[in-house]
């Protein structure tokens, strides 16, 4: 039960008046870290490694991640919580403490007590903190757990050859083909001048097609994607039927976007899915879960931007309470997977093929 006596506070303001290097320095960690730009990185302070880059902070966003042991990360106050062995409102009391915030400043009253709730993750702590229990997660609406139903029909009039398979993505026809990639050339329907790249559930059924726009759309009102109306994508993971099919002890590779698995595949590593974004819904997690085992590999490549490094971190972290998880950080910004070449994909993946 809560301590009546330990104030409430807002997890948000007080994590908005300290950063992450203050919270280092506190620890006399600072030293420790190697600084290249907005990040630190040294070994882990939480569970005590060695290895000089399994630890990252980012001090812009005063977020870090261990990407060794722990294989997690958090904030400062889920930092603080971690290495003290506390529950994050203690850590919270702490971080007052140690930098001069007065419990008035950061105080959490009803009707922002809850405030924090849609991202805190739940604590383990039952001495935790909020006046009410944390309300869980609003529940999806039983409609959105429902499997997308099978297509009762398939594109016809798909060009194989156009150039923006064969000349922009350099895909091969055998590529173009084994994916059922085309561009169509009807002239009714949500694919009119798009290439149509068929999504399969994970039994291998057709349950959409998403339609690319050939390159870069002219004006802001084309998309590049289009997808059927009522189809969700977070049912499904793209090309999870066939990566399945793929031998247990190579690493399944988690990837954002469609053409990233298909290129993976095309240079001959097929063990490969796609989130059709650069973040994990909660059936996806399921469908991985689902489809690994304790000893399965997973190896997370999103793009090296903003998003795909956020989705890394969650997804990693999410993924590690039920199978072995790495990640892979590419060394310039803005790379991502459909960019490694053939002989990059062959180093990559050499050893365990
Ligand atoms: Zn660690």
């Amino acid at each position: 039960m809560p301590n009546a006596k330990r104030p409430f506070v807002d997890f948000r303001l007080v994590r908005a008046r300290i950063t992450m290097e203050q919270v280092l320095a506190h620890y006399s960690l600072l030293d420790t870290f190697k600084r290249s730009g907005s990040r630190l990185s040294g070994p882990c302070p939480i569970h005590g490694g060695s290895n000089p880059s399994q630890f990252r902070v980012d001090t812009d966003k005063n977020l870090w991640n261990c990407f060794s042991d722990c294989k997690c990360g958090g904030n400062v106050l889920d930092f603080i919580a971690k290495k003290e062995d506390i529950s994050i409102h203690a850590a919270a009391l702490n971080a007052c403490e140690w930098f001069g915030i007065s419990f008035e400043e950061v105080a959490s009253d009803k009707s922002n007590g809850q405030r924090e709730k849609p991202e805190e993750r739940p604590a383990k702590d039952a001495s935790l903190t909020i006046p009410k229990p944390a309300a869980p997660r609003p529940a999806p609406k039983p409609e959105d757990n429902q499997p997308n139903p099978p297509l009762k029909f398939r594109l016809e009039k798909l060009q194989r050859d156009h150039p923006y398979l064969t000349e922009e993505r350099g895909l091969s026809q055998e590529t173009i083909i084994d994916f059922g990639l085309g561009y169509f050339t009807g002239d009714k329907g949500l694919m009119i001048g798009r290439v149509a790249i068929p999504i399969h559930n994970f039994k291998g059924e057709v349950v959409a097609y998403a339609g690319r726009w050939p390159g870069e759309p002219s004006d802001k009102a084309t998309p590049k994607y289009k997808l059927p109306p009522g189809f969700k994508k977070g049912q499904e993971l793209f090309n999870l039927d066939r990566a399945i099919q793929e031998p247990a002890d190579r690493p399944l590779v988690i990837v954002e976007g469609f053409f990233d698995a298909i290129q993976l595949h095309q240079h001959g590593y097929r063990k490969v899915v796609a989130l059709m974004g650069s973040t994990m819904t909660a059936a996806q997690e399921v469908l991985l879960r689902q489809n690994t085992s304790s000893q399965s590999l997973v190896l997370v490549m999103l793009d090296e931007d903003d998003a795909g490094r956020e989705g890394r971190e969650d997804i990693a972290c999410r993924l590690s309470k039920f199978c072995f998880v790495k990640t892979y950080v590419f060394e310039n910004e803005g790379m991502q997977p459909e960019h490694l070449s053939a002989e990059e994909v062959a180093q990559l993946f050499g050893g365990v093929s």
